[in-house]
């Protein structure tokens, strides 16, 4: 014992003082909030655990994507308990000369067991427990060496319940299968990215030590941010207020996040190769229907207008908030429901008018796609002149009419997009321009430049 007492003194090496995190540091995380304040009862209500012979785990296996908050809830779960933290990135262990990094993790479980309660947090496992046989080369034995060690100590607790390990790895698949044996990593717990909701509740933790404008728009920034991750929005968080002091403003507004939200993505974006060509045909694609939309009174309300590749959405997007409520009720008027359809034909007409008839891209298939079938429903609803209020359609022979006349309501239309474009031709050109160069317009930002070059007809030339 008195051993012990004079180790103790030392000062120890991986553990991590003042962090003091919560779990309402970390949000959007749903239900896999109650497994972890599970983990935090093996330490709170340890002793009742182990009377009714609950088998405690040996490790808590945190697997998702970089950024999620795997490091942060390991850091929430120590200090929700009120135990220490000992944390080590794995890659650490991973040293040229053999038996550096066994003795690593001799030293930090160690450490844990003289200062327990405590988590031992191990990131970056996949480092150390890669599949024996994936390794090849002269580094494989050091790494034999030190994953054997882990394997050594997290088997080694007679009092488990003192000490926790928790690890992340953003590669699960990899892993040695002993490390996930039972009795060792035989908890699992996935941290996908978060949802939209989760985007709002994260942005709102951090917004919480910022001055904050009342009426800013989470839900907006939310949006605008899919496929981002805890760290990312963090991030925009601090953004905007460099953006905010550099201006010499005492709040933070929802432009300021929107901005702020471009700059976190456009890192993300460059490492997605595009050619430039590529980019301009995205964005003519979206000009032309964020252009057109804005004449149309039903769904002029554009959220934002964007030729960022997206977690399963490669190709660009408008957000044009319709009356939704009246567009599933089927109430939207004839007008509103043609104007639809000229919608959904615009960015085959400003291909038209870009590239001319014989140079067409297939970027606008879908949208023409949509524009066919709301044509029909058009037509068959009773809805166009030739037919008006007639709906026994469904006779075999009146098939035939039916596309007919559903063709003659695509073609007005189309006539209808390529005057609107043709007559706001500037502004077009403008949206592609601004659009290639930020990959994002925030509605703001989009009518601006409509404002300011409302009308600038200019004759389309090819290019
Ligand atoms: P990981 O370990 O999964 O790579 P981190 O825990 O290191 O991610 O996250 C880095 C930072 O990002 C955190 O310190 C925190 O500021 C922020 N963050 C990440 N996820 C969340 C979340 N769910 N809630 C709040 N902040 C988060």
């Amino acid at each position: 014992a008195k051993v012990r007492r004079a180790r103790s003194t030392r000062l120890p090496q991986y553990l991590e003082r003042g962090a003091d995190v919560k779990f309402s540091d970390v949000a959007g995380l749903g239900k896999i909030r109650l497994e972890l304040e599970e983990i935090v009862k093996f330490f709170t209500h340890g002793e009742i655990y182990r009377r009714r012979g609950v088998r405690i785990p040996g490790g808590i296996l945190l697997s998702g994507p970089p950024g999620v908050g795997k490091t942060l809830l390991a850091k929430a779960v120590a200090g929700e308990a009120g135990v220490n933290f000992f944390s080590i990135s794995a890659s650490q262990f991973v040293e040229i000369y053999v038996g550096v990094g066994a003795s690593r993790v001799r030293a930090l479980y160690q450490e844990a067991r003289e200062n327990a309660p405590s988590v031992v947090f191990i990131d970056e496992l996949d480092a150390v427990g890669r599949e024996r046989g994936l390794i090849k080369g002269s580094g494989g034995q050091e790494r034999d060496a030190t994953l054997n060690q882990l394997l050594v100590c997290l088997d080694g607790f007679e009092g488990r319940g003192n000490v926790i390990t928790i690890a992340a790895t953003n590669r699960p698949d990899i892993l040695d299968p002993a490390l996930v044996r039972p009795g060792r990593f035989d908890r699992k717990i996935y941290i996908p990215k978060p949802s939209v909701t989760g985007r709002v509740e994260i942005l709102k933790v951090h917004a919480q030590k910022k001055p904050m404008a009342d009426d800013v728009d989470y839900m907006a920034v939310a949006t605008m941010t899919e496929g981002m991750v805890g760290a990312q929005l963090a991030n925009i968080v601090e953004i905007s207020a460099i953006n905010m002091l550099r201006d010499g403003r005492s709040e933070i507004t929802t432009d300021d996040l929107l901005q702020a939200a471009q700059i976190e993505e456009r890192g993300m974006l460059d490492k997605k190769e595009r050619s430039p060509e590529m980019w301009k045909q995205l964005a003519l694609n979206e000009a032309a229907m964020a252009v057109v939309a804005v004449n149309f009174p039903d769904m002029k309300n554009i959220e934002f207008v964007t030729i960022s590749p997206r977690a399963g959405r490669e190709l660009g997007y408008v957000r044009v908030k319709m009356d939704h409520v009246k567009f599933k009720e089927g109430m939207l008027s004839r007008q509103s429901l043609l104007d639809h359809i000229t919608l959904q034909l615009a960015p085959r007409a400003a291909d038209e008018l870009w590239f001319g008839e014989d140079q067409l891209s297939t970027i606008w298939a879908e949208t023409a796609d949509n524009a066919r079938s709301a044509a029909r429903s058009f037509v068959l609803g009773g809805l166009s002149e030739k037919y008006h209020g007639i709906c026994d359609f469904w006779a075999a022979d009146r098939l035939n009419e039916i596309d007919e006349e559903a063709m003659r309501v695509l073609d007005m239309c189309y006539q209808r997009a390529k005057e609107i474009l043709q007559k706001n031709w500037g502004l077009v050109d403008i949206v592609v321009d601004e659009l290639v160069r930020k990959k994002s317009l925030s509605k703001q930002e989009f009518l601006r430049l409509v404002e300011a070059n409302r009308s600038r007809a200019i004759e389309p030339s090819k290019s």
